[in-house]
């Protein structure tokens, strides 16, 4: 068997398109587009990359984009007092604080000053507690887009065993999270699980969140399972590759994600609906338990 390839991109376009028109709507009644705040600390390249790719999908939805490029020596107490003049102001509807930040600023304590109605990124306790208790509300961008990925293909994810590599609070978890909401029976494995392998082979859907090359051999996927790969990983070569082996796996499973092109496009696509919903939200008031 050799796989159909799921075609982020294309998904992601789509969806771009689906918020332009949402945001044109919003226009046309008078509305006002929402906004999102971009924070970069420091210029480690791969994150100027990342930024530069959330601003241009702002500019393609019609989402306004603030930018606050700060320089690395800006201390933990001044980006906090940055976001909490964003939390503040009602015209802004998302606050996005690009990781990795500098060594100086504590990530955890960011991620929990940042108002949970405006965690766009969805990695706030309280957004990722929503998700646990079967009531998401902004979700984990990355996770959320593996999921848009998972319904395009058709397949029903309901009952099917699902093993999540990797555990991440942004990205491992959440998933893993996700696939349980979606009615998979799911296992997480992590550098401590026993046997991988065997985890993998009776895998209906796999899905890769580690950051290692190759980890998941290609030999290990049960024919006709779906197979996600989040991983992004520089070869030495300068090209990317994601934590499974792709040309083997692809031989075996009925639908893979490519590296690049697979979730990376999601993750921006999902950060984009995200700040529509946290629009949208906020206008309807706050959440019930
Ligand atoms: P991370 O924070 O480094 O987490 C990696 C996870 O993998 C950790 O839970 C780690 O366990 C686990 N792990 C390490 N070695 C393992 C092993 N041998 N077997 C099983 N699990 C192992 O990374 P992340 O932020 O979750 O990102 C993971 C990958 O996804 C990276 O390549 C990243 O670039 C990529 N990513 C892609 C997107 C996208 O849009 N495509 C978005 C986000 C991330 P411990 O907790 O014990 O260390």
């Amino acid at each position: 068997m050799t796989a159909q390839i799921i075609n982020g991109k294309a998904i992601a376009d789509t969806i771009l398109n689906d918020i332009k028109s949402s945001i044109d709507n919003r226009l046309a009644k008078g509305l006002r587009a929402p906004a999102l705040a971009v924070i970069l600390v420091g210029d480690d390249p791969a994150s100027s990359i990342y930024v530069r790719n959330k601003r241009l999908a702002c500019e393609k939805t019609g989402i306004r984009s603030l930018a606050y490029d700060l320089p690395a020596s800006t201390s933990e107490a001044d980006l906090l007092a940055l976001i909490a003049q964003l939390n503040d102001d009602e015209e802004i509807d998302g606050i996005l604080v690009q990781s990795p930040l500098p060594a100086h600023i504590e990530e955890k304590k960011i991620i929990e000053t940042i108002s949970a109605t405006k965690d766009v990124d969805g990695f706030h306790p309280y957004n990722i507690g929503r998700l646990a208790v079967r009531q998401p509300t902004l979700r984990s961008c990355t996770p959320y887009g593996v999921i848009r990925l998972l319904q395009s293909t058709g397949m029903k994810l309901l009952g099917l065993d699902a093993v999540v590599v990797g555990v991440s609070n942004h990205v491992g978890r959440p998933m893993a999270l996700e696939l349980l909401l979606a009615g998979c029976t799911v296992t997480s494995c992590h550098r401590h699980t026993k046997d991988l392998k065997a985890n993998v082979e009776r895998a209906d859907v796999v899905v890769a969140a580690v950051g290692k090359p190759n980890l998941v051999k290609g030999e290990w996927i049960k024919p006709g399972a779906i197979v996600i790969d989040i991983g992004i990983n520089r070869l030495e070569d300068g090209s990317l590759c994601g934590d499974i082996e792709f040309a083997v796996a692809k031989e075996r499973a009925s639908w893979i994600t490519p590296v690049p092109g697979g979730v990376g496009p999601m993750t921006v696509a999902t950060l984009m609906q995200n700040t529509l919903t946290a629009l949208e939200l906020r206008k309807a008031g706050p959440a019930t338990a």
